[in-house]
């Protein structure tokens, strides 16, 4: 096709999904509180690579698929939305338009650690690093996921750290904002854990239901 043509028809469908984002932001007043999960990179970009293949960016992606999956049938109290549908590549801004432009209440991108020290392992959970009106929220948001999770999981808590991640600083403004780190794909036993699909779905629902606690408080 030629490529004015087809630059044109891709510009009128971003317009299009925009728009459709817009005008549905227009009327998710006083609807359930939504819930945006952030599976980490995609497409090229795979993340973390475990010795044995297994890759941060389909760890990632099947929790958030599962979570969205088990809130269709058991939780209610929330409406979940993912940054990404498949295995592909969606920059950092577009991740953090999104949950904006939803007016989100909770933005959580999920992650995978790595470590040259194959024995680092556990739980960690960042949020940004400047003083914002969401701060103090996100900091208890992440310190109810990560100790809740780690404990679910009999994994180690590593703690609430700070730092200034792109989709964190985009969204911290606005909601609270979270980034987990939910183990190490350098550590043999963490990647037991996320070579298992009942692994995956027991680590979907235990997000859910944290979540669902938190957003009741
Ligand atoms: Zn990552």
């Amino acid at each position: 096709m030629n490529c004015i043509f087809k630059g044109l028809r891709n510009w009128v469908g971003i317009q299009l999904l925009f728009f459709s984002i817009f005008s549905y932001s227009q009327t998710i007043e006083n609807k359930l509180p939504i819930v945006i999960i952030d599976p980490g990179h995609g497409g090229t970009d795979s993340g973390a690579i475990s010795k044995r293949g297994l890759k941060e960016k389909d760890v990632v992606f099947r929790i958030a698929t599962e979570m969205v999956q088990s809130q269709n049938n058991t939780y209610h109290n929330f409406e979940i939305y993912l940054t990404r549908a498949g295995d592909s590549l969606i920059s950092l801004k577009d991740r953090t338009v999104l949950a904006n432009t939803l007016k989100a209440d909770l933005f959580i991108s999920l992650h995978c650690n790595h470590s040259e020290n194959n024995k680092a392992s556990g739980l960690e959970v960042y949020v940004h690093n400047q003083n914002g009106m969401y701060l103090r929220s996100s900091i208890a948001t992440a310190f109810y996921l990560g100790k809740g999770l780690s404990q679910a999981l009999h994994s180690e808590y590593r703690g609430v750290k700070f730092a200034n991640f792109q989709v964190l600083r985009d969204t911290s403004m606005h909601m609270k904002s979270i980034l987990i780190e939910l183990g190490f794909l350098s550590n043999e036993l963490d990647v037991r854990i996320f070579s298992k699909s009942k692994n995956l779905e027991f680590i979907a629902k235990s997000l859910l239901q944290i979540i669902t606690k938190i957003l009741e408080l």
